[in-house]
């Protein structure tokens, strides 16, 4: 046992509590498979495979999250809406670090602060729908439910769910894994070359410049800093990078829930910091029966119409113990309903005293749809529910510590403004996600960048 494990022994294991006891209560968005003993095999073989992450890593990141809740770190977590099999080749992967590493660099300068990084990826690959059918051209088809379950195509035979895609979702979540840290491990990461982060197409963008200024500072003073010790600055060559994802599919995540030899509990073992969609997030349902369970730091995503006491029913159930880092809300309200629907959430957490990471997600109450059919986010909006977030959680005495964006290293046209202020003809040219918009490499670094401008200007809270 560790020190961190000997500190958290007074955390008790959840009473009558198995990886598999959600299956007694709703479990809302999960597929009908059409042939349970396929599904018994697929299951059985998930059991078997090495795990694509370790407890150690788990309990690394929870300390992490503690300290982003006592305003230490700054949590930065993004990646696509929905990753999907396709998409699983070295430019999209090492793309999309590249823009993390760079807006992480951003923040640390501009915080002063550690960040702490965390993927939406290497197992994104379930999605919850709000209808259990499409309809086109008056045929109607079960939706598209993520990867991990079906595929998007509109025809009868891609949509039926097939349990041998979990085979695939975990192999390919393991390829991922092990190009990350390959590329981490290899120092890609090290910051005497941020040069390497560089994506070709941004040249031109209207931010290149105050990036690169910001570069150039923090190489100046690494050398400073090394020239005046006279040996190199060590640990500049490594950084942490977690994984996670909406752990949606309960089958999937229960085949990879384990006990380990040094730890006491269960892990889910598929991902560092599994999250519970707004729509899969009732008291009394399935998901919050599996996650009570599982010692990994969990987040759950809140919505407008969730009320504070809910929100404190959440914490007796998720985190009896109030344990530190273990549970992070992160808030989705729309750049619209934020300034009335979440500060009575904030107070009543703040009269409450027990300790949550808050993490605002400025995408999905921002979606919208355009007049030639796009599904779409504006950049004003996100902007405006991000200031706004900052701006509320000062005046409640409470901490934002952390956003969660939808972004990808590629040149994709999905959401609407931003410095090369796309419009809704722009959209034809480069949407390529399957089911939200994300923001591009420049958007997503503009956002670094004005999160950082509205730190400064709101000053850190006088208490947590
Ligand atoms: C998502 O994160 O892609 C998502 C569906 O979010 P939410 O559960 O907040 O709607
Ligand atoms: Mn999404």
């Amino acid at each position: 046992m560790n020190s961190q494990d000997r500190k958290l022994r007074a955390v008790k294991l959840p009473k009558d509590w198995a990886p598999s006891g959600w299956r007694n209560l709703t479990a809302l968005q999960q597929p009908t498979y059409p042939d349970a003993a396929a599904l018994e095999g697929v299951l059985e073989e998930l059991r078997a495979l090495p795990p694509l992450v370790t407890s150690w890593e788990i309990l690394a990141l929870k300390q992490q999250l503690a300290d982003a809740q006592e305003g230490k770190r700054f949590l930065l977590q993004g990646g696509d809406c929905a990753e999907t099999f396709d998409a699983c080749t070295p430019d999209v992967i090492s793309n999309r670090l590249k823009v993390l590493l760079q807006m992480s660099l951003v923040l640390v300068h501009g915080m002063r602060k550690p960040v702490v990084r965390v993927g939406r990826f290497a197992g994104q690959y379930a999605k919850p729908r709000s209808a259990d059918l499409e309809t086109i051209d008056g045929v109607s088809l079960p939706s598209y439910r993520g990867d991990l379950v079906n595929a998007p195509e509109f025809t009868e035979a891609a949509r039926v769910p097939d349990p041998r895609r979990m085979i695939k979702g975990h192999a390919r979540s393991a390829m991922t894994m092990n190009f990350v840290r390959s590329l981490i491990d290899g120092g890609f990461a090290d910051l005497h070359h941020p040069e390497y982060w560089n994506l070709g197409w941004v040249g031109h963008s209207p931010l290149a410049d105050e990036y690169r200024h910001m570069v150039a500072a923090i190489g100046d003073a690494v050398r400073f800093m090394e020239t005046l010790s006279g040996q190199e600055v060590h640990n500049l060559n490594r950084v942490d990078f977690y994984t996670s994802h909406e752990a949606l599919l309960l089958p999937y995540e229960e085949s990879q829930t384990r006990q380990v030899p040094r730890h006491w509990g269960w892990f889910n073992l598929s991902t560092h910091y599994p999250w519970i969609g707004m729509r899969t997030a009732a008291l009394d349902g399935a998901h919050t029966e599996y996650f009570r369970g599982i010692r990994n730091p969990i987040a759950v995503k809140v919505g407008p119409s969730v009320e504070p006491d809910q929100l404190l029913k959440l914490m007796d159930v998720l985190n009896p113990e109030d344990e530190p880092g273990r549970l992070t809300f992160i808030h989705r309200m729309g750049a619209r309903a934020i300034a009335e629907k979440l500060p009575p959430l904030l107070n009543a957490v703040q009269r409450d005293g027990r300790r949550v990471l808050w993490v605002c997600d400025p995408m999905h109450g921002n979606t919208e749809a355009t007049s030639n059919g796009y599904k779409t986010r504006r950049f004003r909006n996100i902007r405006s529910e991000l200031e706004d977030a900052f701006e509320l959680h000062a005046a409640a005495g409470t901490r934002l510590g952390g956003v969660h964006l939808e972004l990808t290293g590629e040149d994709v046209t999905e959401c609407l403004g931003g410095a090369r202020e796309l419009t809704e003809s722009d959209l034809e040219r480069a949407y390529h996600s399957t089911v939200d918009p994300r923001l591009n490499y420049e958007q997503a670094l503009e956002v670094a960048m004005l999160i950082v401008r509205k730190q400064a200007q709101i000053g850190a809270p006088s208490k947590a």
